[in-house]
């Protein structure tokens, strides 16, 4: 039972402790006598889920009072459409950092809406890069920049960000929110599923700054309007109780265990390890990602032919490892090292990388 060593890309691995804990309550939540699913989502009981998931994340990412946080749904693909749709004025025009197939979808959901313009792009080079050299364009014209700060399929990752000074930056977080400290005033919005780091699929957390909130026309659908989220807490249909209750635990979770400094460390730890022996293998695995644009969440590499690659992850397979299939874009091998993986599940895949190379190929 649970012997696997799961590196999928999200759905992630889940820590084994907030499982338990939404397995013992899942028939009786905190003595209602109902399930978390049963429950209002009007009852006091689930209120306090919902307003704690907020009082976390707060706390954690250290959101300051100027930042608002929505708990919505649609996945980051619907705020790829929300973005542009509250922000983006008629006058203006969105720039877009494309740094792979996730900022290429956002960009492209922008251009149905409005003007846009494209700052930078690594897609020359199949976006093994962080493409941060560009100027920064006119205050005057730009409505907002949108960046992707950690690119699943990729495994490349932003190291710094590009300060925006009054142009509002936004930030689609989906693979790297909560992985590591961000200084959030530098952003003034930052969009993330929750299927990753934070838990699992069906809530998309909003954080946004609450004077954007003013740029909502009330002529956009009711569901797609911040503002509208905003002033009814997130509530004003039914949030989804049961990812939103998933996120609270894993929230919880984070904080017991050190919040975002200890994770960021751990992280480091395990991507370090993982890219070490990458690096040392003498070209037996080839990474994907330029050295200074390397993820921590994501690491992709490949073996010196796809017959050879495709050997390695059969016998990945065999031995217990699963998810370590590149992006069906890409190809090769992706190791998602989320928050929840283990540093003995990053120890066991070298050892396993070692012993390929030695005398299983
Ligand atoms: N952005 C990034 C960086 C992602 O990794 C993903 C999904 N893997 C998405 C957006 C799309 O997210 P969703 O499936 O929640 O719409």
């Amino acid at each position: 039972m649970r012997n696997t060593l799961n590196f999928n890309a999200g759905p992630a691995a889940l820590p084994l402790e907030v499982l338990l804990e939404a397995q013992q309550n899942l028939l009786d939540f905190d003595g209602s006598g109902m399930s978390i699913m049963e429950l209002s989502h009007r009852s006091d009981v689930y209120e306090r889920i919902h307003q704690g998931a907020k009082v976390y994340l707060q706390k954690l990412l250290r959101i300051p009072q100027e930042f608002e946080i929505l708990l919505l749904q649609g996945g980051a693909s619907l705020q790829f459409s929300m973005v542009p749709m509250n922000l983006l004025s008629t006058d203006k025009t969105a720039y877009y950092i494309l740094s792979g197939v996730w900022s290429e979808k956002a960009w492209k959901e922008a251009k149905k809406w409005g003007k846009t313009g494209i700052l930078a792009s690594s897609k020359d080079t199949n976006y093994n890069f962080i493409p941060n050299d560009f100027s920064m364009p006119e205050v005057d014209s730009a409505s907002y920049i949108h960046l992707t700060s950690n690119n699943t399929i990729y495994g490349t990752e932003w190291r710094n960000y590009p300060s925006s000074s009054s142009i509002p930056l936004v930030a689609d977080m989906s693979s790297d929110l909560l992985s590591k400290n961000i200084d959030i005033n530098q952003f003034d919005l930052i969009y993330a599923g929750a299927q990753k780091n934070l838990g699992t699929a069906g809530v998309t957390i909003v954080i946004i700054r609450k004077y954007l909130l003013e740029r909502s026309s009330e002529n956009l659908p009711t569901m797609l309007n911040y503002q509208i989220h905003a002033k009814n807490n997130s509530l004003y249909n039914t949030p989804p109780t049961f990812s939103i209750y998933i996120l609270y635990l894993i929230l919880k979770w984070v904080e017991k265990n050190g919040g975002t400094d200890r994770m960021e460390q751990l992280n480091k730890e395990k991507a370090f390890a993982l890219y070490s022996k990458i690096d040392e293998s003498n070209g037996f695995y080839l990474g994907h990602a330029k050295e200074n644009s390397r993820s921590r969440m994501n690491v992709t590499f490949k073996l010196l032919t796809e017959e050879l690659t495709n050997k390695f992850l059969q016998k990945a397979n065999d031995y217990g490892f699963v998810g370590l299939n590149g992006h069906r874009s890409v190809g090769g091998c992706r190791a998602s090292i989320y928050n929840a993986v283990p540093l003995s599940h990053v120890q066991d895949l070298i050892t396993f990388m070692e012993e390929f190379k030695q005398r299983l190929y």
